[in-house]
């Protein structure tokens, strides 16, 4: 035994061959043929450490002062990205979010055990703050290493671009924001606009915006920051790790996800990975990747049991971080749902809705990529597959206060062809007492009353 101090070693690698590998700090996105990369760890050194010691560490770091470590990201960062110097992190303590236990909702539709993994608790409101501490972080370093990185740039219409901006004006490194004009909103647009990103609105959609990012990060050396860069899911990984730790390390039963270019539903599957693979628990949770009807790839792969994918042409959904027709983490999502006995599901636009509206009458306030999980989940439990003693959780990726034209939209019935069962519209009433305590108490009756 030497007790020399240990040194944790990751790189990159093709996912179809394990022996093609990039150092960390290689500008390098995809294989030689074309297959995405994945960060792999140096495993022999880390099970050098017992699974009772990682959790040990893992809950001591959690909320600490003691930098970087006290992110939900960064207490793991032998298992993320162990190379990069504490200094050159970049990171708003991410991570470490509410899992919140759902009893009301749960109760009402006769699931005891029911859990929220609140992500979009968040520095800029959805998990994808998770990835892009990792990606922004190690691009610091590798300026620091003397590399020549002019900018960070994505193609987003919503909080991919919100995190990067965010995180690269932490760090001082110029952000390049590609947006379709015209098809954003304000809410989403004002983020990277606030953080003095430099942000482009392309006459164009996001397949467009996405050309113009790559052939940048091509000729240009800026560096990519989309979910193709898998420094990303190395960040998003420790949900699945944190999930278990928040239960005490006892697996629950089900993770359901939805999913849009299915970085994250892979991300979760390799947090789990580690977690067997070092013993800190010893059997699967079975995963769920919820997709919109009208974006849904994954689902209908699914349905022929992963024969054949076929990209298709997404159609609006409101829930529109996932409308996404031809996924860039395919193959990696394919992998994670077969080896983690997983199922995909998927929810209509009114399924979606209301799925929102029920469980935010019980004190949650979903965004509507949270409602395709939600409403997935109803489904499932509806067909007898997740069973009333299961212990389930569902994963919220964003907050609801990012997506308020939608909710407003609802209350308002104004979403077409959705009856709104779950619509609470503001009564208007001129001032008078009378016809005010009347109202409110016909309401309180019809509502609360036996
Ligand atoms: C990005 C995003 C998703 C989908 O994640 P993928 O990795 O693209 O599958 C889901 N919900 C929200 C709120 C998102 O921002």
């Amino acid at each position: 035994m030497s007790d020399a101090k240990p040194v944790y070693r990751a790189h990159f690698r093709s996912i179809a061959d394990h022996s093609e590998t990039y150092p960390l700090d290689e500008i390098v996105y995809k294989s030689r043929d074309g297959h995405l990369l994945e960060v792999h760890h140096d495993m022999a050194e880390l099970a050098k450490l017992s699974a009772a010691a990682w959790k040990a560490l893992f809950r001591d770091r959690a909320h600490s002062t003691e930098w970087p470590y006290g992110s939900g990201v960064w207490g793991k960062k032998e298992w993320v990205l162990p190379e990069v110097e504490p200094e050159n992190v970049v990171s708003m303590y991410e991570g470490n979010t509410n899992l919140f236990w759902a009893q009301r909702y749960g109760a009402e539709l006769g699931l005891e055990d029911l859990w929220i993994k609140q992500c979009g608790n968040s520095h800029t409101g959805s998990f994808k703050d998770l990835g892009m501490t990792v990606l922004v972080s190690m691009v610091k370093e590798m300026i620091a290493r003397g590399r020549e990185i002019p900018a960070v740039a994505c193609a987003s219409t919503g909080d991919t671009s919100a995190a990067l901006s965010a995180y690269a004006a932490a760090a001082n490194i110029p952000a390049v924001v590609f947006l379709p004009r015209g098809k954003v909103s304000v809410a989403q647009l004002i983020q990277p606009v606030a953080n003095g990103a430099i942000v482009f609105a392309l006459d164009t959609d996001f397949d467009g915006c996405m050309e113009i990012v790559k052939e940048i990060s091509e000729k240009d050396g800026i560096y990519l920051a989309n979910s193709m860069n898998s420094l990303r899911i190395e960040g998003q990984k420790t949900v699945g790790v944190e999930i278990i730790e928040q239960l005490d390390w006892e697996v629950p039963d089900w993770i359901v996800i939805p999913g849009g270019n299915l970085g994250n539903v892979s991300a979760l599957a390799k947090g789990l990975d580690l977690c067997l693979e070092l013993g800190l628990i010893e059997r699967k949770p079975r995963i769920v990747c919820a997709q919109a009807e009208a974006a849904n790839p994954l689902y209908l792969a699914y349905q022929r049991n992963f024969e054949v994918f076929e990209p298709i042409h997404a159609r609006p959904t409101l829930a529109s971080a996932i409308q996404i027709g031809n996924p860039v983490s395919i193959q990696k999502a394919i992998d994670a749902i077969q080896r983690y006995d997983g199922i995909v599901e998927q929810a209509s636009e009114a399924e979606l809705a209301d799925a929102c509206g029920r469980a935010d009458r019980t004190g949650l306030f979903n965004c509507p990529h949270t409602g395709v999980a939600l409403a997935a989940m109803e489904k499932l439990f509806a067909r007898g597959v997740i069973r009333p003693s299961d212990r389930v959780v569902v994963i919220s990726t964003a907050h609801g206060l990012k997506f308020v034209d939608f909710k407003v939209k609802y209350h308002q019935m104004q979403l077409e062809g959705m009856e709104a069962a779950y619509a609470n519209p503001p009564i208007e009433l001129a001032p008078d007492y009378a016809l005010v305590r009347g109202a409110m108490l016909r309401e309180i009756e019809q509502r609360f009353g036996a």
